[in-house]
């Protein structure tokens, strides 16, 4: 007897009678309470009205190879659905699409992609392709070949199922992911472990620091929203939120324009967490200045930033504005430009090779100027919660 449910020649036979269709997910954005992008999943609506759920027939897919076939028979009726759902919604929205690694052995799912970029039949940026990270570690020369193709023609990808795999943070280290999914694992043990809770936020933190975005999945409950809502994630997806709708329920749930519980403090914290990460690389390379070793200039080059261009800066002059009103954030902008200056100042000291007190007055000033931010950083989350509380 088969280990599948159905058979490849009813999978055949579904495919060639457009039998699988898209079911569409909202992400939510943590920080607007908005929908702020979808992920296609796939169904398989059969002749006797039965609809089946990708777990009964994308393991199958995957084990003959079919999978490249139906990966290439649904992009286009994926374009076709983001169009409906743009016109009907007026609201062009970012689209996430699942492949397998075997798309990205041949040049088949590339070249469809590259045709409809090249043809602006999409643009790339609506786009995003999820890729699980168990999928990747097989480091196949022509899977990491066609990951960055992908990405320079200009399409994010998304690491997905992250944390189950057995070698992410090297995966990480090799492919140019920009989104985190967080595993629904952890979030479904989050109230059950501690350790989970920690490995949630510390991966959020991680991702930051690595300029990454997260999206966390699996958000059944009222508690899981509400307890990830100050993570730091960017965007959270599960049932609690909406679970998978056909397109037409998609399309009136977006024309509803739903609003769930936003909160901007998640941002500040990353902010926050981003300038103390700053200032330690910064201390660390005075350390080892100060201890005789030699500091590369490519790290010195990395630390020079623009005052609007750091976490906390983008959150300064963007979304952060709804505090202008604060005398804290009012507060906030000098120092954190003089930080920048004497990061600028340290830098140049460094590769100037500069003597030793120098080098400590600079840190000293560096060190002023930290507190000053962290200091106004903190007021301001303790006032952002407790409005958000009311
Ligand atoms: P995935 O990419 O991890 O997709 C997320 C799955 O979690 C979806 O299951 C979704 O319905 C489910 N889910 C969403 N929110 C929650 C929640 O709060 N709780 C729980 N328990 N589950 C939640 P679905 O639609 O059955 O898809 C299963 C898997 O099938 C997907 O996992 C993906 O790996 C694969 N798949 C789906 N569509 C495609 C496709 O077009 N191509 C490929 N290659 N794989 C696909
Ligand atoms: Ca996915
Ligand atoms: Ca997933």
């Amino acid at each position: 007897m088969s280990a599948y449910p159905v058979t490849l020649d009813e999978l055949h036979n579904a495919v060639q009678r457009r039998e699988l269709e898209f079911y569409f997910q909202p992400k939510v954005s943590f920080l607007t309470g908005e929908v702020s992008g979808a992920e296609a999943l796939l169904r398989w609506r059969r002749d006797n009205g039965a609809l089946l759920e990708p777990d009964s027939f994308i393991p199958l897919a995957e084990a003959s190879g079919y999978i490249t076939t139906i990966t290439a028979e649904m992009f286009p009726r994926l374009l076709f659905d983001m169009d409906h759902i743009a016109a009907e919604s007026g609201d062009p929205l970012h689209m996430a699409f699942n492949i397998s690694a075997q798309d990205l052995l041949g040049q088949r799912f590339t070249g469809l992609v590259d045709e409809a970029v090249g043809r602006r039949r999409v643009n790339g940026e609506r786009l995003e392709l999820e890729i699980t990270e168990a999928s990747v570690l097989a480091h196949e020369e022509a899977i990491e070949h066609n990951l960055c193709a992908l990405v320079d023609s200009g399409i994010p990808l998304s690491m997905d199922d992250y944390g189950t795999g057995y070698s992410s943070l090297e995966t990480l280290e090799h492919l140019p992911f920009s989104t985190l999914k967080v595993d629904q694992g952890f979030v479904t043990r989050m109230f059950e472990s501690s350790k989970s809770a920690t490995l949630v936020k510390a991966t959020v933190a991680m991702a930051q620091m690595l300029g990454l975005k997260t999206v966390i999945e699996g958000i059944e409950t009222h508690g899981a929203y509400a307890a990830l809502l100050h993570s730091g994630g960017m965007e959270g997806q599960g049932y609690w939120l909406s679970k998978p709708l056909p397109r037409e329920d998609f399309v009136t749930l977006l024309q509803n324009r739903r609003q769930w519980p936003a909160s901007s403090v998640g941002l500040l914290r990353m902010a926050q967490l981003g300038h103390v990460w700053q200032h330690k690389m910064l201390m660390d390379m005075a350390y080892a200045y100060l201890g005789d070793e030699s500091v590369g200039a490519e790290v010195l080059h990395a630390m020079h930033m623009d005052v609007s261009e750091c976490v906390l800066g983008q959150w300064y002059y963007g979304i952060g504005q709804r505090f202008a009103g604060y005398p804290d954030f009012v507060n906030l902008e000098k120092p954190h430009r003089l930080m920048h200056l004497v990061c600028r100042l340290l830098c140049d000291s460094l590769s100037a090779g500069a003597d030793r007190g120098a080098v400590a007055d600079v840190l000293s000033e560096l060190t002023r100027n930290a507190t000053e931010v962290f200091a106004s950083l903190e007021r301001l989350e303790t006032q952002a919660l407790l409005e958000d509380l009311h």
